[in-house]
């Protein structure tokens, strides 16, 4: 069943040079408990239907929906992961895996015991009272991961998130994240350029042009899952 629905989504950013056509009538769907990637060269604009689907930029033309209502702000049930985590420096790793539930004034007992669960989840139980400039990268993303996990959103936007990390440590990740996505059932869209990544983690993998970026198409993988 359709979660998310895309139609004719254009996207034109007014620039000091004039108007700039960063997504061009892209057109698609994304089913419930999915996982689809978004590959394509740089510039072409993934980012920029990443904000979409996040409510974060407003569309030019077309429509966008989450279970049919309109996707034109950001919402808590569509949480974001970027390519480095902003943590507090000044808050504990646990603290700051709780924070977007206090933001939204979840029961602090409930969040309590969830946070330590999915501090466990991202291989981190023993690390609550580190503070994030003890962490290396890696763990830094597994606290990221986490944080957005707190307040369990259907949908998870991820740009890159573990582009910054050593090849190693980033197909360690990927394992993680194949083994949360199967074990919590979100919806996932994933932003990267690296077309064996998109394939290794994806159901599908939805392919732009260069710049204006419009669908090429979207391909279908049927992988054994790790
Ligand atoms: P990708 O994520 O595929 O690298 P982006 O979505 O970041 O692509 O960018 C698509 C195009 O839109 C690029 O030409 C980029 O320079 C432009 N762009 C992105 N964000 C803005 C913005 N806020 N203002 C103006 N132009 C932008
Ligand atoms: P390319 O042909 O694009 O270089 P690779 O086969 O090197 O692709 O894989 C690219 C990325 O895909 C890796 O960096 C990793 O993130 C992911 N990946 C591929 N295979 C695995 C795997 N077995 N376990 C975890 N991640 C993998």
């Amino acid at each position: 069943r359709a979660l998310i629905q895309g139609s004719h989504l254009t996207k034109i950013y007014a620039t000091s040079t004039g108007p700039l056509v960063a997504l061009d009538d892209v057109s698609f769907d994304i089913r419930e408990g999915e996982f689809v990637s978004l590959v394509g060269p740089s510039g072409c604009g993934k980012s920029t239907l990443l904000s979409l689907l996040g409510g974060l930029e407003e569309r030019s033309e077309g429509t966008l929906t989450l279970n049919g209502q309109d996707l034109d702000r950001p919402r808590p049930d569509i949480g974001f992961m970027l390519q480095t985590a902003v943590l507090f420096p000044w808050r504990s790793v646990m603290e700051n895996i709780r924070l977007p539930g206090a933001i939204l004034g979840l029961d602090r007992k409930a969040q309590a015991e969830r946070c330590q669960e999915l501090l466990e989840l991202v291989g981190l139980a023993g690390f609550g009272d580190r503070y994030p400039n003890e962490l290396s990268g890696g763990m830094r993303q597994r606290v990221a991961l986490a944080r957005l996990l707190a307040h369990d959103p259907d949908v998870l936007l991820m740009d890159e998130p573990f582009g910054a990390l050593d090849e190693f440590t980033r197909e360690t990740m990927n394992l993680e994240l194949l083994r949360i996505w199967s074990a919590t059932g979100k919806t996932v869209v994933f932003v990267t350029h690296n077309i064996g990544e998109a394939v290794f983690l994806s159901d599908r993998v939805f392919v732009m042009t260069p710049r204006p970026g419009r669908l090429a198409g979207v391909v279908e993988i049927d992988l054994p899952r790790p």
